[in-house]
């Protein structure tokens, strides 16, 4: 992955945001907190930037850096990961038609729901990674996005973007990826034909649970860039200046956070596939899984830290697991450096398709046999 300036994307990520101080040289960029802009004696706005609410400095730097690990024409950050989506699906026409994966990020149902019932458009939901489904359910003409997560909430199921590329263009669609937890460093999506990539930046981008946020990188800045960006200012939802320069702190360290929590996480699935405790372990690195071949082709810098363990025993069982563990934290949220370990069916809802006995873990950079000896000791508790 060389970037046609010559620098590498880790280069890039490990000095996100830098631009040295011509007036004093400080190597680490300040945070821009002012909400206005002073015009200048021509009454211009000597950067572009006008008021908080339409563009700030550090917002501009943040996603500038984004933009290029993601190789976009460019990106928008937004104050959480949710006020993105919402942003990109209020660009769909009354009348018009979406694509969704039945398995994704929960809260994304009663979002575009809900806004397809007062905007006038319609839904099709599909099982996630099926081709065959994807094809029969765009309308050439009327589909506007279709929306595909991959590695997909919380199966871990691969979805082969360039294929739902293809699918997507050919009915004159855009395909919308959520990334969240594929970030740049080991999936580019616009490089696999995606239109737009989604990030909740309060995960991998971030890794250090200190925020929270959302980004959509375009290929191309066009009539749905502007339309979002025209959204974000209506909204009031561009992220906020301090939130954008942890944003940028946390991105330094993308590429070996994510490269430590890869191969501490294959290393745990690995010991827990097969464990008597544990049915199944759901990880794209490990060849059991239905996405595997795809996961190779794809994340080429690593598969991750996330994975799900559908423990042998009841959904009580799975939550006591959850709830004996002294090292991970059991908290929902994913990416950061620290391991968190959650009963998903609790936080889904009873009207989920989660199996009750699934376990989404988030592993982090903390020593391997450390989270091991922990989930050892936390099964060992059901026996
Ligand atoms: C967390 C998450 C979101 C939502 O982002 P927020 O920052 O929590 O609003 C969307 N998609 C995925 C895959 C996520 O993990």
């Amino acid at each position: 992955m060389t970037k046609k300036n010559g620098l590498s994307p880790r280069s890039i990520a490990a000095q996100a945001g830098r631009r040295p101080d011509e007036e004093n040289g400080a190597v680490v960029p300040p945070v821009h907190v002012s909400a206005t802009f002073q015009r200048d004696a021509n009454y211009e706005l000597p950067a572009g930037f006008l008021y908080g609410r339409c563009g700030n400095p550090t917002v501009a730097a943040a996603e500038e850096a984004i933009a290029r690990l993601e190789g976009a024409h460019a990106a928008r950050l937004f104050g959480t990961g949710m006020a993105a989506i919402a942003a990109l699906f209020e660009t769909v026409p009354c009348g018009g038609h979406v694509v969704l994966p039945q398995v994704m990020y929960f809260a994304n149902h009663p979002l575009i729901a809900g806004l397809a019932e007062s905007r006038g458009f319609e839904i099709s939901v599909i099982a996630p990674a099926d081709p065959d489904a994807g094809k029969a359910s765009v309308v050439p003409g009327k589909t506007d996005i279709l929306w595909i997560e991959t590695p997909a909430n919380p199966t871990w199921d691969i979805v082969d973007i360039a294929q739902a590329a293809e699918i997507a263009h050919s009915a004159g669609a855009i395909l919308g990826v959520d990334g969240t937890a594929a970030p740049p460093c080991t999936t580019r999506a616009l490089d696999f034909g995606a239109d737009i990539v989604f990030h909740s930046a309060t995960k991998y981008l971030n890794g250090h649970s200190d925020l929270t946020g959302g980004v959509l990188a375009f290929r191309e800045g066009n009539d749905r860039f502007e339309a979002v960006e025209t959204l974000r200012t209506r909204f009031g939802s561009i992220m906020a200046p301090f939130e954008a320069w942890l944003l940028m702190r946390g991105m330094r360290t993308l590429f070996i956070r994510y490269e430590k929590a890869s191969e501490n996480a294959l290393a745990f699935a690995q010991t827990f596939e097969g464990h008597r405790r544990v049915e199944e372990v759901l990880y794209p690195g490990l060849p059991s899984h239905k996405g595997h071949q795809i996961a190779v082709k794809q994340m080429t810098g690593g598969f991750g830290g996330m994975l799900s363990l559908i423990v042998k025993g009841s959904g009580e069982e799975a939550r006591k697991v959850a709830s004996s563990v002294q090292l991970m934290i059991p908290a929902t949220s994913l990416g950061g450096v620290e391991s968190l370990i959650e009963h998903r069916k609790t936080i889904e809802g009873d009207d989920s398709p989660i199996p009750d006995n699934l376990l989404r873990i988030s592993i982090g950079i903390e020593h391997v046999d450390d989270l091991i000896a922990d989930m050892r000791g936390a099964l060992a508790q059901i026996g």
